[in-house]
């Protein structure tokens, strides 16, 4: 699924937005994983209050067993579950929740991919209530980035262009 272009874009304060530039940049040539903080009942400057990178171990996983995991770094990612934790364990603390997923795609656009979209809905992924952001690079620079919202009414995924806010 890609943008839809009828949807109202979402703003999301700009130093979030260069926070996941950044990390999907010095990820390349492997997509980048994290998560999203902030306080769910926000206003976006507030809902997405900070990024919080995570590794991709998806070349572990794909190298111990290339049969469950068919897929490299480059192509896919799995965020580590020690990392997602502590954001976790860091966020409640602070009275917040995550309230986002991010990751990179590589010399690819920034659409939610079948693929995404199973690993998103699949009832091991430890964020089912969380948007999903999505950033697109190739040739070492940011091409596009759009938001996924799991819409439950429609049963699908649908995504917005994104702009940058003032925090
Ligand atoms: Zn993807």
């Amino acid at each position: 699924v890609s943008c839809d272009p009828d949807l109202r874009p979402a703003s999301i304060p700009h130093p979030v937005l260069d926070a996941v530039y950044r990390h999907a940049l010095d990820s390349d040539p492997e997509e980048c994983c994290g998560l999203l903080t902030g306080w769910p009942a926000a206003g976006p400057a507030r809902r997405f209050a900070e990024a919080h990178p995570c590794r991709n171990e998806m070349d572990l996983r794909h190298q111990e067993d290339p049969v469950a995991w068919p897929r490299p770094a480059r192509e896919a990612f799995y965020m580590n579950e020690l990392d997602y934790l502590a954001v976790e364990r860091e966020a409640e603390r602070q009275g917040r929740v995550v309230t986002g997923v991010y990751h990179s795609h590589v010399d690819a656009g920034a659409y939610f991919s079948a693929l995404d979209q199973e690993y998103a809905r699949s009832p091991f992924f430890p964020f089912p209530d969380a948007d999903h952001l999505v950033v697109a690079i190739g040739e070492r620079r940011v091409l596009e980035v759009a938001l996924f919202r799991w819409l439950a009414a429609e049963g699908r995924f649908r995504g917005r262009r994104v702009v940058p806010a003032t925090p």
